[in-house]
């Protein structure tokens, strides 16, 4: 039996062991990944931290205390995207607000954007999820013209790009994160990233006081890379997957996470894998295509709409189920024969506990939201999946729904 993990960077053992190794030079190794990041992307600065999180609450921190109107404590997010964005809001003493999003675009409803009143607004964050950029020129420009922060989350979009433009540049500040299903993982990790000379001085103050991570902390993470390396291959991640305490695949919200340095060791790994990725970007989207041809025509699914110009990451390949009450009958399916789809965030943060007692009631109603919620799908795009799982999918979908 082997299965497909939903989403994965292959980290080899000699990339652990070249981390190991570079680990003592602890200042090198955090230079050496900012300015890959830099080169990159073409940002002038960039600061790793311990994750997408801590980026996010870092920016937020500089955002907040350096905004001329301090009377700005609100954060409008797209209300389908993953529930660390409101917990890291909350973490940066502010509080979010939601925005509907497109279920055809996956991105924040740029209509609904533009007619919001704006007034105790610091900031708009993006989504980018499963590395299709949002309209990142539209929310750009909407940010601009009104006077307000624009934070481009490109957790997952790491190397996506608009035109000549990365997923993460747009706006004033973005970041990356290196989590364990995102564009290159270190188990956690994030990179800080921004341009623009005020905001950069204060994160340089803000991150610059991070602390570094605990001994403890960073033998848990030697030991969790060394499982993901061996175990993320598909003969062997089934062993993994029955471990019930690893939380795979859980989404929960959670406000408490360490706010660090990101270690030397997951720098130095970072590094590497950076060097391949744009191995890894064109393995997923020679997947990601190989999908999309596969199910163009599927009666069952309903492709999600790239604009033109665009390069997404393809973390992971989106789909929408069209009548959602199959949804889990595909689920199954997919999982008994080793894919690893998965049905991603399963609420709309309008429907999150937490997220729903601190937004006014006039953004509870998401339909956007709530429809992807129903109706998505991932399938993954991987360097460990076969040439023929395309194929494979598309012919587990059809004998299902048919
Ligand atoms: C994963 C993710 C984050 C948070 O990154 P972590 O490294 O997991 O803290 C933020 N935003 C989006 C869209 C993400 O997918």
């Amino acid at each position: 039996m082997s299965y497909l993990a939903p989403a994965g960077t292959p980290v080899a053992l000699s990339d652990i062991a070249h981390g190991l190794l570079n680990a003592r030079t602890g200042s090198t190794a955090s230079q050496e990944v900012a300015q890959a990041v830099e080169l990159l992307t073409g940002t002038s600065r960039a600061w790793p931290v311990s994750s997408g999180r801590a980026a996010m609450t870092a920016i937020l921190t500089a955002m907040r205390e350096t905004a001329s109107d301090q009377g700005r404590t609100e954060v409008v997010i797209p209300a389908y995207t993953c529930y660390s964005v409101p917990a890291a809001i909350g973490r940066a003493g502010l509080a979010p607000r939601l925005c509907d999003s497109d279920p055809d675009t996956l991105g924040i409803d740029i209509e609904q954007l533009q007619r919001r009143d704006f007034s105790r607004t610091l900031a708009v964050v993006s989504s980018n999820l499963y590395g299709l950029p949002d309209d990142l020129p539209a929310i750009e420009a909407i940010c601009r013209e009104r006077g307000v922060f624009f934070l481009d989350d490109a957790a997952q979009a790491l190397g996506a790009h608009i035109s000549d433009r990365f997923a993460g540049t747009f706006g004033d500040a973005g970041l990356y994160s290196f989590d364990k299903g995102k564009v290159i993982s270190t188990i956690q990790g994030g990179v800080i990233i921004c341009n623009r000379g005020a905001l950069a001085e204060r994160l340089e103050t803000i991150a610059g006081a991070f602390p570094a991570p605990s001994a403890l902390e960073v033998t848990s993470i030697i030991l969790r890379l060394g499982v993901y390396s061996v175990f993320l291959k598909p003969r062997l991640y089934p062993l993994i997957k029955a471990i019930p305490f690893t939380g795979l695949g859980e989404t929960v919200f959670c406000a408490e996470y360490p706010i660090t340095r990101l270690s030397a060791f997951q720098s130095a790994v970072a590094t590497r894998l950076l060097r391949r990725l744009e191995h890894f970007q064109a393995g997923r989207r020679r997947n990601a295509a190989a999908l999309r041809q596969a199910l163009q025509d599927c009666p069952a699914l309903q492709p999600i709409r790239v604009a033109e110009q665009t390069v997404p990451s393809y973390v992971r390949y989106p789909v929408r189920v069209r009548n959602p009450r199959k949804r889990s009958l595909i689920l199954n399916a997919l999982t008994r024969a080793g894919v690893g789809a998965t049905t991603s965030y399963p609420l709309s943060l309008a429907d999150v506990p937490e997220v729903r007692a601190q937004v006014p009631h006039a953004d509870l109603e998401c339909p956007g939201a709530r429809e992807l919620a129903a109706s998505i799908l991932t399938l993954p795009t991987h360097a460990y999946c076969p040439p023929d799982t395309a194929a494979h999918v598309r012919k587990v979908i059809d004998q299902c729904t048919t």
